[in-house]
C-alpha cells in the first residue's frame, strides 16, 4: 500500500478521538488483574473470565506472562491490551505491581493518556499507589478513581473521599455512590441520573454480571434506609460540589470515583463507560522543543519498553512503540531519530498477551509491538517526513549496587551480550569505571528485585551464569568531570560512567554524601532522584 503522507488522512483524526489509553496504577493484591479480566469480559474481548489470570488455580495469563512473573504472582513486565467497547478503541497498558519496577511503570505511564488508581477499600491509599500517583501528578495525567473489593467490609465511602483528598490533593467528585455498606453492597446511586444500579451476584463472577437499573422510588422501596443513606450522602457531596467537572478532572484537580466489585463484574461496565465519556483521547505530543506534534502529523511515535525473550520459541526482540501521530503502516519506512538511520517496520505486532497479531494499521494512541527492532532503544523517537524528537525518557537514581561478573570467563562474549541487552531494555542501568575495567560493569537497580530479573535473563536467554557482589552504596549523585577527579580520591565514594554518558558517584551512606558536600560545597553533586 503506498500513502502519500504529505496529503492529510482525513481517518487519523478521527481514529485518535476514538482511542483511549489508560494504565490502571494500584498496590499488589488491590484486584488490578481481576479488573483487567473484567474490562475484556466486558469488551466482550474474551468469553469468560479467568483466560487471563495467572494466578493460584486458573490457568493461562494474557498480561502476565514471563515465567517469573507466574511464580512470583508478580507482573515484572508490561503488556498492551486492546479491545473495542461501543465506538472506542481502549488501549489497557499494563504496569508492573512491584515497587522495585517503579522505573518500568514510569516509562509505561509515558505512554498512557489517563490512569485508573484502583483502591481496596479496606486498604485505602497503599505506599505502592501513592508512589505511582506521585508519578500520574508529575506527568499531569488525569486520574479515575476506582474503589474495589466492595463486596467485602471496608472502610465509609466517606472516609474514603477524605483519604483521597488528603493525600493526593485531588478532589473526589463520585460518579457513583454505594447503596449498603461495604461488605453489604446492595448497589449503587447513579448520581447522574439518580437511579439505582443493583448488584447481582454472578457464580464466582465468571460471566458478566447483568445491571439491572431501577428508579429512585423503586430503589427506595426495595433498599429501604440503605438507600435513603446514599441519597443523604450524594446530596452531601452535591452541597461540596463534588460533582463531576470536565475541565477541572483533565486539569488534574478533581478525580472521578466509582465504586465496584471486580471479583464480581460489578461496577465494571461503569468504568468502561467513564473511560470512553471522560478520558481523554488521544492527542498533541510536546517535542523536546516543547512543541506539540498534532495528531494529524505524519506517523511519529516513541519507544516506551523494549524487551526480548518474551517468546522462548522465537528468539525476538520486541519495542513497544506508542504512536504520537499519523497512520502506522506495517512494512512503511521510518527514521531512527537518534541514528538519522531508515528503519522498516516489516515485523509489527499487536500483543494481547501471549498471543499475538499482526498489526498493519496504528493511529494515534495504539501501541505497537516491532519485533527484532534491535537498533530501538527505550526513550527513542521514530517517525516518516516530518523529523521530530520527543523528550528522552529519564533514569531514575538507582540505590542498589551489584559488581557482575560471568562464573565461566570464557563466556565473556555471552556475558556482554546479555548486559549490553538488559541495558537496552531498560532493565539495568550499567555502569563502568576506569578502575574496576571494561569487563567489570556495576549494576544499578531502583529496587533489587531488578537483579533477580537480570540474573534469571542472563541464564536462560543469554546461557551467561552470573556472580554478583552487593557493593557497600546506598546514595548516587549525578556529577561532572571536574568533581569525578576530586571525589574518585575520596574514601567510601565510587564514580562511574553510567552508559548514558552520565558520570555518576555512590556514597556509602546519605552522611556520608552529606559530610563530603559539606566539607566541599563546590563540588558538583546532583540530585536525580525523582527522575526529573
Ligand atoms: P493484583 O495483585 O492487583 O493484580 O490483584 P489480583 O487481581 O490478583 O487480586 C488480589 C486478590 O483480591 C485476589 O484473590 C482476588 O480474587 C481478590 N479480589 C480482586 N477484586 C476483588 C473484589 O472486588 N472483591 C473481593 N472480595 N476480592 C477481590
Amino acid at each position: 500500500m503506498t500513502t502519500d503522507a504529505s496529503v492529510p488522512n482525513p481517518q487519523v483524526p478521527r481514529e485518535a478521538r476514538r482511542r483511549r489509553t489508560f494504565a490502571v496504577i494500584s498496590h499488589p493484591d488491590a484486584g488490578k488483574s481481576t479488573l483487567t479480566e473484567a474490562l475484556l469480559l466486558h469488551a466482550r474481548a474474551i468469553t469468560s473470565a479467568g483466560a487471563t489470570h495467572g494466578k493460584a488455580g486458573r490457568s493461562g495469563t494474557v498480561s502476565d506472562w514471563m515465567e517469573m512473573e507466574k511464580a512470583r504472582g508478580i507482573s515484572v513486565t508490561s503488556a498492551a491490551i486492546q479491545f473495542e467497547y461501543h465506538d472506542a478503541v481502549i488501549n489497557l497498558v499494563d504496569t508492573p505491581g512491584h515497587a522495585d519496577f517503579s522505573e518500568d511503570t514510569f516509562r509505561v505511564l509515558s505512554a498512557v493518556d489517563a490512569a485508573v488508581m484502583l483502591v481496596d477499600a479496606a486498604k485505602g491509599l497503599e505506599p505502592q499507589t501513592m508512589k505511582l500517583f506521585a508519578v500520574c501528578k508529575q506527568r499531569g495525567l488525569p486520574v479515575i478513581t476506582v474503589i474495589n473489593k466492595w463486596d467485602r467490609p471496608g472502610d465509609t465511602p466517606l472516609a474514603l473521599m477524605d483519604e483521597i483528598q488528603t493525600r493526593t490533593g485531588l478532589l473526589p467528585t463520585p460518579l457513583n455512590w454505594p447503596v449498603g455498606e461495604a461488605g453489604d453492597l446492595r448497589g449503587v446511586l447513579d448520581r447522574r441520573s439518580g437511579d439505582f444500579l443493583r448488584y447481582t451476584r454472578t457464580a464466582g463472577g465468571a460471566t458478566v454480571a447483568e445491571s439491572v437499573r431501577l428508579d429512585a422510588a423503586d430503589a427506595a422501596k426495595e433498599e429501604g434506609p440503605a438507600w435513603a443513606s446514599a441519597v443523604e450522602e450524594s446530596d452531601l457531596l452535591d452541597a461540596e460540589s463534588q460533582n463531576h467537572d470536565s475541565e477541572l478532572f483533565l486539569d488534574g484537580q478533581t478525580t472521578p470515583v466509582l465504586f465496584c466489585a471486580a471479583v464480581a463484574n460489578f461496577g465494571v461496565q461503569q468504568l468502561l463507560d467513564t473511560l470512553v465519556e471522560f478520558a481523554p483521547p488521544a492527542e498533541a505530543r510536546i517535542d523536546i522543543d516543547g512543541n506539540p506534534r498534532k495528531v494529524t502529523s505524519p506517523f511519529s511515535g516513541f519507544v516506551f519498553k523494549v524487551q526480548s525473550g518474551m517468546n522462548s520459541a522465537h528468539r525476538d526482540h520486541v519495542a513497544f512503540v506508542r504512536v504520537c501521530s499519523g497512520e502506522f503502516r506495517r512494512g512503511m519506512i521510518v527514521t531512527h531519530a537518534a541514528t538519522g538511520r531508515p528503519f522498516a517496520t516489516k515485523y509489527a505486532q499487536q500483543l494481547f498477551g501471549k498471543e499475538r497479531t499482526v498489526t498493519d494499521q496504528a493511529w494515534p494512541g495504539d501501541i505497537v509491538g516491532l519485533v527484532n527492532a534491535s537498533a530501538l532503544r527505550v526513550g527513542d523517537s521514530i517517525f516518516e517526513d516530518e523529523r521530530v524528537e520527543f523528550p528522552p525518557l529519564p533514569l531514575f537514581s538507582p540505590e542498589h549496587f551489584r559488581a557482575i561478573r560471568p562464573v565461566d570467563s570464557s563466556k565473556h562474549k555471552q556475558f556482554r551480550r546479555g548486559i549490553d541487552q538488559l541495558d537496552h531494555e531498560g532493565v539495568i542501568q550499567v555502569m563502568r569505571s576506569e578502575v574496576r575495567g571494561e569487563q567489570a560493569p556495576v549494576l544499578g537497580a531502583v529496587g533489587p528485585m531488578q537483579f533477580e530479573v537480570v540474573e534469571d535473563r542472563m541464564v536462560h536467554d543469554f546461557h551467561a551464569d552470573i556472580r554478583m557482589e552487593a557493593l557497600p552504596y546506598q546514595v548516587a549523585r549525578k556529577t561532572d568531570k571536574e568533581s569525578a577527579l576530586v571525589l574518585a580520591g575520596t574514601r567510601q565514594v565510587e564514580v562511574f560512567t553510567r552508559s548514558d554518558g552520565t558520570l555518576l558517584a555512590l556514597f556509602s551512606t546519605p552522611w556520608r554524601l552529606q559530610a563530603i558536600a559539606k566539607e566541599n560545597p563546590k563540588l558538583v553533586l546532583i540530585d536525580i532522584a525523582n527522575a526529573t
